[in-house]
């Protein structure tokens, strides 16, 4: 007796709602199938099913696989995930026993099966037994930056898919770091989608597609939606920026004051990988970039945006800059390293913004990782407990007053981070520290010193106090100095752990 060939599963792409986007082998294969399934809610309507009509035979079997609930509540002792996995269980049997009889079945996916789509349960559960093809179909995504007529993503820019039913934080935050993005999943999400998207500063970018290709399609300006009016079956599109209109020249009349602002930028240490998603969302919103050069650097290049490099001297000068920009309508970054509220450009931009003629240009700051806490974290914890934070520059104060301070927090037991602790022109502090600070700590303190954390050349080492070499010692580095409690410890693997315990002994 020869066993009889089990049937094939398909899980088949029906695209975004016109049936003349269905793929010629998708068409094939509806045609094709013994059994054709797709899943519906309760009300039994399927959209899929409703795209591949024109395919049907009108002989097939045909296997509804209705959801038992959608968001509402259940009494399944497994909750709404419990209830799922069931009715999924129960969906891939019903289809296994099909494949077992030899029929070939195929499951009707809108859009493409692999993108969102219930088939994929199917196909977990049945690919591993029986002979299963995925056939491709076009996504909600390119049906709507389609029926928009608008490009989606071009050059070097990314784009980032959404599904609106994340938390609305997580949403500000994605919709902040986007380039393009699309945001699935609408309808009761809407507003907790809208919120996120005006305080992600993207509102007035968003477009809204309803339907993209299906009878009853709707697009508008996302901002002119009624929520009220919103179904499932929508997303918002934040199109590619490069399209956007080439901002006009600085000072052209073009530029309404009214839109001007500046926000001083914190892009964290080093790459991408330290930069907040508000930040990242703020160096990609301006239509003007100003920092020190090296800064500016770190910072990818934007069709449209103009950059305004200046050397590190004189914050002053380039804070009035920004602003003055800003007045004339730009909407300008101050691109700051590290935090940008730590030895760097925000205290400038603020100290200026507070007399005419700046009083009402709006500032923001935006904040970043700074230096010494990136350091800390590739030593260990050595910032666990209290510290003090003092720049050895003694450009802008007199050192007297450096030295003061490291007393002070030398006397008080604290963990110092040391910013600016020296540079080619600047090679005496941090021998004069160093020998300060002996008078009250052990020779063998650990000191941290950090170079280029996070950058191409980082290098993280631990001295002790006493073999401080100043030599060793630039302005890319920063030192972390250990309190009497601070252990540096070997571990098994042999790397050297530095921390700082959060109990302090009596006094
Ligand atoms: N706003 C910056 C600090 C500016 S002062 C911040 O919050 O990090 C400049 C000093 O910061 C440097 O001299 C160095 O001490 C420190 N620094 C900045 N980036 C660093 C990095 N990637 N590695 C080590 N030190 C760094």
């Amino acid at each position: 007796m020869t066993e009889r060939q089990t049937g094939r599963l398909y899980g088949v792409g029906l695209g975004p709602g016109d049936p003349e986007l269905v793929t010629v082998k998708a068409a094939a294969l509806i045609a094709k199938a013994d059994v054709v399934a797709y899943h519906s809610a309760r009300h039994g309507r399927s959209i899929a099913r409703s795209i591949a009509e024109p395919y049907l035979r009108g002989d097939q079997l045909e296997e509804q696989l209705v959801y038992p609930l959608t968001v509402e509540s259940t009494d399944h002792p497994g909750g709404y995930r419990g209830a799922l996995d069931e009715f999924y269980e129960e969906a891939a049997a019903r289809l296994a026993a099909h494949l077992d009889a030899g029929r070939d079945v195929v499951v009707l996916a809108e859009g493409d099966p692999l993108f969102y789509g219930s088939y994929q349960h199917m196909h977990k559960r049945l690919a591993g037994r029986y002979r299963a093809e995925v056939v491709p179909g076009v996504t909600s995504v390119s049906a709507a930056a389609a029926r928009l007529g608008r490009p989606l993503v071009e050059a070097e820019e990314t784009l980032t898919v959404i599904p609106g039913t994340l938390p609305e934080e997580e949403l500000t935050a994605r919709l902040a770091a986007a380039d393009s993005a699309v945001v699935m999943k609408l309808g009761r999400t809407f507003p907790a989608v809208r919120r996120a998207l005006e305080r992600a500063g993207r509102l007035d970018d968003a477009q809204y597609v309803e339907r993209a290709t299906m009878p009853g399609e709707r697009t508008a300006p996302l901002a002119e939606v009624d929520p009220d009016s919103v179904p499932y079956f929508s997303v918002a599109v934040l199109p590619s920026r490069i399209d956007r209109t080439v901002p006009p020249a600085a000072g052209a009349a073009a530029d309404s004051p009214g839109d001007g602002e500046v926000v001083v930028v914190g892009t964290g240490p080093a790459g991408p990988l330290w930069l907040t998603p508000e930040a990242r969302g703020a160096l990609a919103n301006a239509t003007d970039l100003v920092g020190y050069t090296t800064y500016l650097d770190r910072v990818p290049v934007r069709p449209g945006q103009i950059r305004h490099g200046s050397d590190n001297k004189v914050e002053a000068e380039r804070a009035e800059f920004a602003l003055d920009l800003a007045r004339r309508g730009r909407k300008v970054a101050v691109v700051s390293s590290g935090d940008p509220g730590v030895f760097a450009m925000a205290t400038a931009v603020l100290e200026a913004a507070c007399v005419e003629p700046y009083r009402s240009v709006p500032v923001r700051i935006a904040p970043g990782m700074t230096a010494a806490h990136a350091a800390a974290s590739r030593a260990g914890a050595p910032l666990g407990h209290d510290y003090a934070v003092v720049s050895l520059s003694d450009r802008l104060k007199p050192w007297e007053v450096v030295a003061q301070r490291l007393r002070a927090a030398a006397g008080a037991d604290l963990v110092l981070a040391l910013y600016n602790p020296g540079s080619r022109s600047r090679t005496t502090q941090v021998g004069l520290a160093r020998d300060l600070l002996l008078e009250h700590r052990a020779p063998d303190t650990p000191v941290v010193l950090a170079r280029d954390v996070g950058g191409p050349t980082e290098r993280v080492r631990t001295v002790r106090l006493a073999d401080l070499d100043p030599a060793e010692v630039d302005m890319r580095t920063i030192l972390l100095i250990g309190s009497s409690q601070t252990q540096a410890v070997a571990r098994d693997n042999g790397t050297e752990v530095v921390w700082t315990p959060r109990r302090y002994p009596p006094v």
